[in-house]
C-alpha cells in the first residue's frame, strides 16, 4: 500500500512572518495526521528557517530546485549538498516553470535528478503537457519522453526512492484542475510506463497530481487509484486549506 504524498509548492511567496505563521498553523492543523506524508517546500531563503520550525512535527522540508554542479564558481546557486545540509528531504526538480523560464532540458533535469539522489534526498520529478499538446493528443507521449529522459541517464529502477509529479501546464495556477478521471489516466500510463522497466519500482512509486488541487476538489482527485497525493501550489499557502487536502488524502 502506498502512503501519500501532498506536498506544499510555497513557489516565490513569502517573507520571514509569513513563514513562522503558515507552518505554527500547518502544526496544529495537522497534529493528528498519520495515513499521509506531508511536506513544504518554502523558497531557499526560509529553508534553515523552516527546518527550526518544523522540528517536533511530520512536516518534512522540501526545496524548489537543485544546481546540477557540485560546488564551485556557480554564482547565485544552491547545491544539493547545501540542501541536505539544512535538513531538505525532497528536492521538486523539473517544474514546468523552471522549464519555461529557465529553459531547463529533459537531459539537465536528469542530471539534477541524479544529483540530488546521489546526495541522499528524494527527488520529486514534475512532467506534464501543456494545452497545445493536450489538445494534439500528445500527453502521454510527452510524459514519456520526460520520464525516459530520467530512465535512460539512471538506469531502470531510477524511479526507486523517487516521486513523480503529473502537473498538466494548463491546470497550474489556472482555477482549472484536470478532472479525476482525466488525471487517473494519465497516471495510470505513467506507472505502466515505469513498469516496463521495473514492476517493483512502478508498484511503490508515490505519483502525485498537481495543477490548481484545493480544498474542495482534493478528496475526489485522491479517490483514484493511481493518484497518491498532491503537488499543491497556491492553496499551499494557507493552512487551513492545505491540511483539508492533507486529511482528504
Ligand atoms: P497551483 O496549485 O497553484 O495550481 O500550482 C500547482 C503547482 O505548480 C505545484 O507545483
Amino acid at each position: 500500500m502506498r502512503k501519500p504524498l501532498v506536498m506544499g509548492n510555497w513557489k516565490l511567496n513569502g517573507n520571514n512572518q509569513m513563514v513562522k505563521e503558515l507552518i505554527e498553523g500547518l502544526k496544529s492543523e495537522l497534529a493528528t495526521v498519520t495515513d499521509c506524508d506531508v511536506a513544504i517546500a518554502p523558497p531557499s531563503m526560509y529553508l534553515s528557517q523552516a527546518e527550526l520550525l518544523i522540528q517536533g512535527s511530520k512536516i518534512a522540508l522540501g526545496a524548489q530546485n537543485a544546481d546540477v554542479n557540485i560546488q564551485g564558481a556557480f554564482t547565485g546557486e544552491t547545491s544539493a549538498a547545501m540542501l541536505k545540509d539544512v535538513g531538505v528531504h525532497y528536492v521538486i526538480l523539473g517544474h514546468s516553470e523552471r522549464r519555461t523560464y529557465h529553459k531547463e532540458s529533459n537531459e539537465l533535469i536528469a542530471k539534477k535528478f541524479a544529483v540530488v539522489k546521489a546526495a541522499g534526498m528524494t527527488p520529486v520529478l514534475c512532467i506534464g503537457e501543456t494545452e497545445a499538446e493536450n489538445e494534439a493528443g500528445q500527453t502521454e507521449a510527452v510524459c514519456q519522453q520526460q520520464l525516459d529522459a530520467v530512465l535512460n541517464a539512471l538506469g531502470s529502477d531510477a524511479f526507486n526512492q523517487a516521486v513523480i509529479a503529473y502537473e498538466p501546464v494548463w491546470a497550474i495556477g489556472t482555477g482549472k484542475s484536470a478532472t479525476p478521471a482525466q488525471a487517473q489516466a494519465v497516471h495510470q500510463f505513467i506507472r505502466q510506463h515505469i513498469a516496463k522497466h521495473d514492476a517493483k519500482v512502478a508498484e511503490q512509486v508515490i505519483i502525485q497530481y498537481g495543477g490548481s488541487v484545493n480544498a474542495d476538489n482534493a478528496a475526489e482527485l485522491f479517490t483514484q487509484p493511481d493518484i497518491d497525493g498532491a503537488l499543491v501550489g497556491g492553496a499551499s499557502l494557507k493552512a487551513d486549506a492545505f491540511a483539508v487536502i492533507v486529511k482528504a488524502a
